[in-house]
């Protein structure tokens, strides 16, 4: 679908995967305004197919699209362009169960010009790829480092917005978390550099046992510097469903070091569209390294993760009518 000053939204098409062409000066590969979403589609034990909450992601992508100046598409096109895309492409969805078809929406400028400005045409596109199951495995935790030298995102800036730039700049703390041997980046805030943000393309949850076994479950609150996730929007809902207390609010590097130390803190994991839930095994920073719990995916974690999934994959019913029928 194109959109152009003056005439809005047209020319909505369902067109064969092909390369697009580039002028040189095309306003995003110097200005980046660039914007994308990432959601999956689930074959239900039944064979139909279905996506996980896209009016969320339709939501998400008019807020990214304000903050970087660009036009803002109806949620009603959103969904029947991904719904035409996966209609299209129904012999792709793989099998019941964790596979799916991940669905990348996306918008660019299309413009010409040098100056450095909002630009007055731009592309939506829809593509898909079929993707397998994250941990065919088996479940298993993840190392981080906790980034220091870098942030991801400051107050004012585009960090709540999922938009190119922010990945563009995290690439160098990933490298720099690879180097130490660890598999993810975790950011800090920009100011303190004390505060948890969240993970590479994860948000992050900590679970933290009282004397009496009673389970509170805590997320870094929006802090308008952090991506709101889908997953874990919805994970507040399903913690409470399951009869967890739950709560959004600061953690700092210190309550999570200390917490782990004196055991009151007994699981982290890591949540988003791409691997639904991913534990946390270990921490490695500036401050010293440590591990969380015992190292292995913790009892909430799992639980949780299954109830996500069940109701992704169709395997339990759907209580907050989440899924969205598309074919
Ligand atoms: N944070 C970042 C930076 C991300 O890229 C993602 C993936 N979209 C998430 C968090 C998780 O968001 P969601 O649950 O909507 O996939």
């Amino acid at each position: 679908v194109k959109w152009t000053e003056g005439r809005g939204w047209h020319d909505a098409e369902l067109v064969p995967y092909a390369p697009l062409s580039v002028d040189p000066a095309n306003m995003t590969l110097h200005y980046a305004q660039t914007i994308f979403e990432g959601l999956k589609a689930y074959r239900r034990p039944d064979g139909s197919v279905a996506t996980f909450r896209p009016e969320a992601n339709a939501e998400r992508f008019r807020a990214s699209a304000r903050r970087l100046a660009m036009p803002e598409l109806p949620t009603e096109l959103f969904l029947a362009a991904v719904d035409a895309l996966i209609t299209q492409d129904r012999a792709w969805v793989p099998g019941t169960g964790e596979q799916s078809l991940y669905i990348r929406p996306f918008m660019f400028a299309t413009e010409v010009g040098l100056g450095v400005r909002p630009a007055n045409e731009y592309l939506f596109l829809v593509i898909a790829s079929p993707a397998g199951a994250y941990f065919p495995g088996g479940v298993k935790p993840v190392s981080v480092w906790l980034s220091e030298e870098y942030v991801r995102a400051a107050p004012g800036g585009t960090g709540a917005a999922k938009a190119g730039g922010n990945y563009a700049a995290s690439l160098v703390a990933q490298a720099q978390a690879a180097e130490q041997g660890c598999d993810q980046v975790v950011w800090l805030d920009a100011i303190e550099r004390r505060w948890i943000e969240e993970m590479g393309g994860m948000n992050l949850y900590f679970v933290h046992g009282g004397p009496d076994g009673k389970r509170r479950i805590t997320t870094p609150e929006l802090s308008g510097s952090l991506l709101p996730g889908i997953t874990r929007a919805s994970l507040l809902r399903i913690a409470a469903d399951l009869g967890h207390e739950v709560a959004e609010e600061r953690i700092s590097v210190e309550d999570w070091r200390n917490g782990n130390a004196d055991g009151s803190l007994t699981e982290v994991f890591a949540c988003g569209t791409a691997a639904v839930i991913t534990p946390v095994g270990s921490v490695k920073s500036a401050r010293g390294n440590w591990t969380v719990g015992d190292g292995e995916p913790g009892e909430v974690t799992l639980q949780l993760r299954k109830a996500l999934l069940d109701i992704q994959t169709g395997a339990a019913p759907d209580p907050h009518g989440w899924m969205h029928h598309v074919c």
